[in-house]
């Protein structure tokens, strides 16, 4: 069965480019010259691929479901589960396996939430790394980013998502290790790796997890 691409945008390059999109379309990236016959040729000599991302990204998005905030629903801190408890509360609180929350708590509360904890958490992190590592940095944000985990300016002003929260401590901790060696290496080159390797000697691990785990920042 031939895949029908769900859109096909032309534009100014010389190759044909696939893309299957988080809902498992094909986007199709192609020469203004490329003509629909050529284009479909393209696509059903890869069909193998696009049917393997198609299906990869079905089981991503069962996995990955967007948080329900009621009783019993599960949420993510720190890399762990924790269950919602709605309680008699002032405001939202870890306690145990638990997550207890104020009665008609939203998104928009709980997402203030882990921005606030990311604020305390990341400093802290951030602090500890930069002062080992001997690199000072200018400025300290967090962001609402759904695409990138943390981000280190051209003048070394660091950003960092509040969904780092939900990762696990140590991919945390890499994600800060990453951007504080952005601080005197801008690019993704060898030297770059290698100071990180330095520095958090397990990032392959962590960089593993976020590839695995990309979804997650979607979920709330
Ligand atoms: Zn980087």
């Amino acid at each position: 069965m031939m895949i029908e691409p769900k859109s096909i945008i032309k534009t100014r390059r010389r190759t044909i480019a696939l893309v299957v999109n988080s809902n498992g379309e094909l986007i199709v990236r192609a020469p203004y010259y490329a003509t629909r016959s050529i284009i479909m040729e393209f696509v059903e000599h890869k069909q193998d691929w696009i049917t393997k991302q198609q299906k990869r990204i079905e089981t991503e998005n069962a996995e990955f479901v967007p948080v329900v905030i009621a009783q019993g629903g599960i949420i993510q801190y720190g890399g762990s589960m924790y269950t919602i408890d709605i309680e008699n509360v002032e405001k939202i609180t870890l306690f145990g396996n638990y997550i207890l929350m104020p009665k008609n708590t939203d998104a928009t509360q709980l997402r203030q939430w882990f921005l606030e904890e990311a604020a305390r958490t990341l400093k802290h992190r951030v602090d500890f790394y930069a002062e080992r590592m001997q690199v000072e940095y200018k400025k300290l944000r967090l962001s609402n980013a759904k695409t990138r985990w943390g981000s280190c300016s051209y003048y070394n002003g660091l950003s960092f998502s509040w969904r780092l929260m939900m990762c696990p401590p140590e991919v945390l901790d890499y994600v800060v290790v990453h951007e504080l060696c952005h601080i005197k290496n801008k690019s993704h080159n060898k030297g770059f790796w290698q100071q990180v390797e330095l520095n958090f000697p397990t990032y392959r691990n962590s960089e593993q997890w976020l590839k695995k785990n990309r979804k997650i920042m979607e979920i709330l």
